[in-house]
């Protein structure tokens, strides 16, 4: 059977809010709950229906993928980008905490008759600090992250060598008890062997009854040229274990780009100060500017005033998505010249003289400066 547009289940706008969703699906939920329709089983097919659609659309990392790929972003047995490890993947969200988290077990997880529940591991995030040289060009290097290996000595059943695991009398192996709260039955996750449906009479002793030992391990990390800051790269499996056979969680690992001495950066773009004598403003000629590629030069124009900014074509950073080049943008600052000699002194008081003496032809920004003040008070 084809299976139905989530969208459509709960009925709400492909640009709905969280708050949209969660409200179409308590007002489905409440309507095709199985305790109010007890003998229908339609109202069933459309209550699990409504969970999953729910599941899929309350969970960003989830959300995305299915508007992405379709059903097949979300369906575990495709193993396709951005979908979630399998039946009983992470937490139900907060809409109704367990209320109706779990109702269905394993029924609405996947088809599961039986046996404890498989979880996906949870993701992992490292943070990685780069330069902007780094990020520009691509950098290439490892991290130590942490790992779980099998425990050697009890191979991973959690159980001293010479005993095994019991089936959890609580839950009888499921993992899961039902309970009757008012109008609803709830399914929680056992409390005594905590959804493992095993209970260990006798841990091992090396890895303390968890089976894996916690190890670290170096991974390399290839960040592409061009990263921006807040991007992440996605490590495939090297989160935490899953538990019960479940897959490994991912890991990210988000980039944090340092301040830059001279540069900041502006999506691919970058942007510098560049100091400039008041004599070679006045006079113009070649300037010379850094580039993270080197250097580069630009033509200063005759009478160029502080707080013009050129733009240099291409000399920015070529972007990890758009993979074009952007662009450097040079902000002039004309520098008022310092500690004077007095020979120094006397040729800009002769200067100034001569500046006066030409009128305000000289002084552009004087000019419209005046022009305006006047206007204002006349
Ligand atoms: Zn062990
Ligand atoms: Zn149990």
């Amino acid at each position: 059977m084809a299976k139905r547009d989530f969208y459509e289940i709960l009925g709400v706008a492909k640009n709905a809010s969280e708050d949209e969703i969660k409200k179409a699906y308590r007002k489905l939920a409440m309507k095709y709950h199985p305790d109010r329709n007890p003998d229908s089983k339609g109202a069933e097919e459309k209550f699990k229906e409504a969970k999953e659609a729910y599941e899929m659309l309350s969970d960003a990392s989830k959300r995305e993928a299915y508007d992405r790929y379709g059903h097949a972003g979300v369906d575990p047995n495709m193993g396709g980008a951005g979908g979630p490890g399998g039946p009983g993947f992470g937490g139900f969200g907060d809409a109704f905490g367990d209320i109706f988290g779990d109702i269905f077990g394993q029924g609405a997880r996947g088809g599961r008759s039986a046996g404890p529940q498989v979880y996906r591991g949870a993701d992992l995030r490292y943070n990685l600090e780069i330069t902007l040289e780094q990020a520009a060009h691509g950098y290439d290097t490892t991290i130590r992250v942490p790992s779980w290996d099998e425990c050697e000595t009890c191979h991973g059943s959690g159980a001293k060598p010479g005993t095994s695991p019991t089936t959890c009398t609580t839950c009888g192996g499921q993992g899961q008890v039902r309970m009757q709260q008012g109008f609803f039955s709830i399914q929680q996750t056992c409390p005594k062997c905590h959804g493992t449906g095993k209970i260990i009479p006798t841990p091992c002793s090396t890895c303390s009854g968890a089976g894996r030992i916690k190890r670290n391990k170096t991974l390399e990390v290839k960040i592409p040229a061009g990263i921006d800051d807040g991007m992440r790269i996605r490590s495939s499996g090297n989160g935490e274990p899953g538990m019960n056979g479940g897959p490994p969680g991912d890991l990210y690992v988000e980039i944090h780009i340092k301040a830059h001495p001279v540069f900041q950066r502006d999506g691919d773009d970058l942007h510098c100060e560049i100091p400039v004598s008041f004599a070679k403003a006045a006079l113009g000629g070649e300037v010379e500017v850094p580039t993270l590629n080197g250097k580069a030069s630009f033509t200063l124009p005759e009478g160029t005033q502080s707080g013009k900014t050129f733009r240099l074509r291409g000399k920015g950073i070529k972007g990890v998505r758009s993979g074009y080049a952007g662009d450097l943008f040079c902000h002039v600052v004309v520098e008022t010249p310092v500690k004077l000699t007095e020979r120094q002194k006397e040729l800009l008081q002769e200067f100034e003289q001569l500046t006066n003496a030409g009128g305000s032809k000289h002084s552009p920004q004087s000019k419209s400066w005046k022009d305006k003040v006047k206007e204002f008070f006349e």
